[in-house]
């Protein structure tokens, strides 16, 4: 039996001071009860609470985490910056290469801005097609998640989904107006939306994987064919690269599906587990950002320099030869032994994978968009949560949070979490 009498006593003096005692929702485990961990530190593939419990993590940071955490090399990167000063409001040849190296990386972006946040990526991104189309509408699907800014708390994955909030309070119904929602994997529905309004649509915006209401893969043609749909109709096309981006490839997951992007967002790996994140995309769109252009976006922290450091420590990291086989190899082994849990245990259920994103969705045989993946059976994935839990695997507390793998997964790591899926799914069903 785990002892977690620390968390339990950070949490009471966490809810005094703390709304919900967190600064994120879904970090309050209430989709699936309990008390969360208080981490203390983390290694590796390991997370250690303030009771010095050790877990084998799954939560990675909700994606930066990639290579596992405080990797060596990203942790001398850091040291080393870190006695230059952490912020000056002024350019840095580490922000120039930084711009240069996700530049390399993904054909379609041709300029770069750093900003903190996938959020601000997001909010920037939907300013620009605004201003570049003189249109007010937004296109996103249901379930995927782009931030919080206003525009995009509509029919939103993520923690917004996780609370049954996909749709927040505090958002003026004019402008919640103008973000028109799909179902994720539906050309028919995108094409009735372009119909009603075919002048409205400044942008689709979409995850190339989805990964905010737990993993849906995109269906054979839908990006090529959405993306095709949108530029006939005069729209521009957002991907929204903060997961997917350097978790599938090097570079952006929507060339996986010939989809060349208008503009792109990336965040989480980009920052190495720092604040950093970033918009992109073609230099006529980028350039109409202020000082150049008539958008204004700004920001005291933006390009960061011990962010970028840790970012370009990453990147070079993942540049290396086979990594991205490595991860895909550890996401099927870890997905293989989670179907055979499944069908062990006798439980329906599913493993949506790309690559090392993955979802364990219980209750349901099959997930293609969110209406599916909300018949999920949350009492069912919580007793799971808590048995997986207790036997030091630490899943996403939530069933519409990807599982991230990291490199420093190995065979023992992802051995040990099936043997424990094995006992905790035949443990949930009984109970
Ligand atoms: C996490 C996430 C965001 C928001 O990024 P923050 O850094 O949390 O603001 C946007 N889009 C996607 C797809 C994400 O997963």
């Amino acid at each position: 039996m785990l002892l977690r009498k620390k968390s339990a006593a950070l949490m009471a003096r966490a809810q005094k001071k703390i709304p919900g005692a967190v600064n994120s929702p879904v970090r309050a485990w209430n989709a699936v009860g309990g008390d969360p961990l208080f981490v203390a530190r983390a290694q590796g593939p390991f997370v250690f609470d303030s009771d010095g419990n050790r877990f084998i993590d799954y939560v990675g940071s909700y994606g930066p985490a990639i290579l596992g955490h405080a990797h060596p090399a990203v942790v001398a990167g850091v040291i080393d910056q870190v006695p230059r000063g952490f912020s000056y409001g002024a350019p840095t040849e580490l922000a120039v290469e930084l711009a240069e190296m996700l530049a390399d990386a993904i054909p379609s972006v041709e300029k770069v801005r750093l900003v903190s946040s996938g959020t601000e990526a997001g909010m920037t991104a939907i300013r620009i097609a605004r201003a570049a189309t003189g249109r007010p509408a937004i296109l996103k699907f249901d379930g995927c998640y782009h931030g919080h800014s206003d525009s995009m708390l509509v029919r939103a994955g993520s923690g917004a989904m996780t609370l049954a909030l996909p749709d927040s309070a505090g958002v003026p119904e004019a402008l919640a107006a103008l973000t028109r929602v799909a179902p994720y994997n539906s050309l028919a529905a995108l094409e009735a939306c372009f119909k009603a309004a075919p002048h409205d649509i400044a942008a689709v915006i979409f995850e190339p994987v989805a990964a905010n209401m737990g993993v849906v893969t995109p269906v054979a043609g839908f990006l090529k064919d959405a993306a095709a749909l949108a530029h006939r109709h005069g729209a521009l096309l957002i991907c929204d690269e903060v997961i997917t981006g350097f978790r599938l490839r090097f570079g952006a997951a929507c060339e996986l599906f010939g989809v060349a992007p208008d503009l792109l967002m990336l965040g989480k790996i980009i920052g190495g587990g720092m604040p950093l994140a970033a918009v992109a995309g073609r230099a006529h769109l980028m350039d109409l950002l202020a000082p150049n252009g008539p958008v204004y976006q700004a920001g005291t922290l933006s390009g960061n320099p011990v962010s970028v450091r840790a970012g370009i420590e990453t990147l070079k990291l993942l540049r290396e030869p086979g990594t991205y086989e490595r991860l895909d190899e550890a996401g099927a082994r870890l997905a293989r032994g989670l179907t055979a849990a499944l069908a062990a245990a006798h439980v329906t259920g599913c493993v949506n994978r790309a690559g090392s994103l993955l979802t364990l969705f219980l209750g349901v045989g099959a997930v293609i968009d969110a209406e599916q993946a909300r018949r999920a059976d949350p009492k069912l994935f919580s007793r799971f949560f808590a048995a997986m839990l207790a036997r030091g695997i630490y899943l996403p507390p939530s069933q519409f949070e990807a599982m991230f793998v990291s490199l420093a997964h190995g065979p023992a790591e992802l051995d040990a979490t099936i043997k424990a899926a094995a006992e905790s799914l035949a443990e949930a069903v009984r109970s």
